[in-house]
C-alpha cells in the first residue's frame, strides 16, 4: 500500500485529490493507494468570493467528497515536513502532534496575506480568509447598529488597487446598502504607494477602472505609502492622515511558509519553482500546486498567477501525476497557455480581459454576468462526487484568440 498525502483542502488540494482518485481507479491501482488531505479545517474555502455579503455560504464540506471516496482527512496544521525521511509532522487542534509518512506528496497549503509589520496592522481588516472576513462583517454590523454615527465610522480605506483590493471596495457601496440605510453619505478611498490603479492592466483595462471607480465616488490616493495604523486612523508616509474606523487590507499575497521545507529557489512571492509535471526540483514523488507553485504556463516563458484559474488545473495535473509517480508510469506535462481575467467592479460592472496583457474583452452587465457565472458555478465543484471525480481530467486549454 502506497501512501499519497495532500497537504490543502483548498482548490489545488481539492482538485489534486479528485484526480489522484480518478487516475488510481484509471491504472486499476486505487486498492494500492490511500490517500489522505491534512487541512486546517474541514472546507474548502472559496476565497475569492469573501469579500461579498453572503461570503458565510463560501465554504464547501470537504468530507462530503472525501468520505465517500475513502479519502481520510486529518484536520491538522502542518509544521514541518521532512522530505528526506518522508514524514509530515503535524499538530492538531487539541495540540496533539503526530507524524505521518507518505510515499507521495502533493504540497497545496496556498497563500497568505502579506502582513507588513506596521504599527498597529492588527487593527486593520482583510478578506484572506473566513474567520477574518467575518470580523470585518461583525465590524460593519457594529458601526451599522449605531447608524454610522461619526464621520470616521461612514469612511472606509482600503489598501491596495490591485485585483483583490479593486473587488472590496467596488463591492463595499452595495455591501453597505445592505444595511437598509439609504440617507447616510459613505466616503471610499482606495490607496495604494503605486502611482497607478490596478498597474498590472492595459492602459485600455487601467481606463475602464478608473472610470468606474469614479462613477462609484470612490477617491484613489496614488503614491501613499502607510506609515501606522490605529483603530481611529490610518496615516501615511507622506504626512497624510485619514480618520477612519474601517481600514481593509489588499496588500498581496505571499505562498505559504511550508515552502521553506525545500531547499530549492523560490520566487519573490516564496513559490517553489517546479519542473513541467509539477515537481518539486529533484523530487521524484513530491508536488506542489496552486499558490505555493510557480509553474511554466505557456511556451514564452509566462508563470503561474496566484489564481484559482491556475490553482485548479493544477491540482488536477498534480493528482494524475503524483499517482503515476507512484506506479512507475508516464506523467503528463502541465500547461495552460489561455490567460484571462474577470474582475468584480461593483453593480452591473465587470471587465473581462484576454491574455497576457489583460486588455479588455468585455465589459457593462454581461461581464459582471459572466463573473457571477464563474464565481458560482466554475469554481465550485458538482455536486454530484462522482461527477466532480469525472471533472478532474487534467485538460489544457488554449487561448481563443
Ligand atoms: C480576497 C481574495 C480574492 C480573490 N479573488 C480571486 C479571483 O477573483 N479569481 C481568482 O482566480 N483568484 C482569486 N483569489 C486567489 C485565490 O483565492 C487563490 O489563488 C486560491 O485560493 C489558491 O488556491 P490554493 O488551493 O493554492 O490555496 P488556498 O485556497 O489558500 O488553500 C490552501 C489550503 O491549505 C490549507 N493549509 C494552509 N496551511 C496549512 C498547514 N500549515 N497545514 C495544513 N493545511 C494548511 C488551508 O486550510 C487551505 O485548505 C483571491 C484571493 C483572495 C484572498
Amino acid at each position: 500500500m502506497k501512501n499519497l498525502v495532500v497537504i490543502g483542502g483548498g482548490f489545488a488540494g481539492f482538485w489534486s485529490a479528485m484526480s489522484a482518485v480518478r487516475q488510481a481507479r484509471f491504472l486499476r491501482k486505487d486498492s494500492a493507494l490511500k490517500i489522505m488531505m491534512i487541512s486546517l479545517d474541514e472546507y474548502l474555502s472559496i476565497r475569492p468570493r469573501f469579500y461579498e455579503n453572503k461570503f458565510k455560504d463560501m465554504r464547501v464540506p470537504l468530507k462530503k467528497y472525501l468520505d465517500p471516496l475513502g479519502i481520510v482527512l486529518h484536520v491538522a496544521k502542518v509544521e514541518r515536513i521532512d522530505h528526506k525521511k518522508r514524514n509530515i509532522f503535524m499538530v492538531r487542534s487539541n495540540g496533539q502532534e503526530e507524524v505521518l509518512s507518505f510515499d507521495g506528496l502533493i504540497l497545496a497549503a496556498g497563500s497568505q496575506l502579506n502582513r507588513p509589520p506596521l504599527p498597529g496592522f492588527e487593527h486593520a481588516f482583510n478578506v484572506d480568509t473566513f474567520r477574518e472576513s467575518v470580523q470585518l462583517e461583525d465590524h460593519l454590523k457594529e458601526l451599522s447598529a449605531s447608524r454610522f454615527l461619526s464621520a470616521s465610522s461612514r469612511t472606509f480605506v482600503v489598501v491596495g488597487a490591485s485585483f483583490t483590493g479593486l473587488e472590496v471596495i467596488t463591492g463595499l457601496p452595495e455591501r453597505l446598502r445592505s444595511f437598509d440605510l439609504p440617507d447616510i453619505h459613505y466616503d471610499f478611498i482606495l490607496t495604494d504607494r503605486s502611482f497607478s490603479i490596478a498597474p498590472e492592466y492595459s492602459s485600455e483595462g487601467r481606463g475602464i477602472i478608473s472610470r468606474q471607480i469614479g462613477k462609484e465616488g470612490i477617491q484613489f490616493f496614488a503614491g501613499e505609502e502607510v506609515d501606522s495604523i490605529s483603530p481611529e486612523h490610518i496615516r501615511f508616509k507622506s504626512g497624510k492622515c485619514i480618520e477612519t474606523r474601517t481600514i481593509i487590507w489588499c496588500g498581496g499575497l505571499k505562498a505559504n511558509p511550508l515552502t521553506s521545507m525545500f531547499p530549492i529557489d523560490r520566487d519573490c512571492q516564496g513559490r517553489l519553482k517546479v519542473d513541467q509535471f509539477l515537481r518539486i526540483d529533484g523530487q521524484k514523488t513530491i508536488f506542489a500546486a496552486g499558490d505555493v507553485a510557480q509553474a511554466c504556463v505557456d511556451d514564452e516563458g509566462h508563470t503561474s498567477v496566484m489564481s484559482c484559474q491556475h490553482a485548479i488545473p493544477q491540482g488536477k495535473f498534480a493528482g494524475n501525476n503524483a499517482v503515476n509517480a507512484l506506479f512507475d508510469c508516464d506523467l503528463i506535462p502541465y500547461s495552460q497557455p489561455r490567460y484571462v481575467t474577470c474582475l468584480d467592479l461593483g453593480s452591473e460592472q465587470a471587465l473581462l480581459t484576454s491574455g497576457w496583457g489583460r486588455f479588455p474583452k468585455m465589459t457593462g452587465i454581461s461581464a459582471k454576468e459572466l463573473k457571477i457565472e464563474i464565481m458560482s458555478k466554475w469554481i465550485i465543484p458538482e455536486k454530484d462526487v462522482e461527477e466532480t471525480v469525472k471533472m478532474s481530467v487534467p485538460v489544457i486549454l488554449h487561448n481563443e484568440g
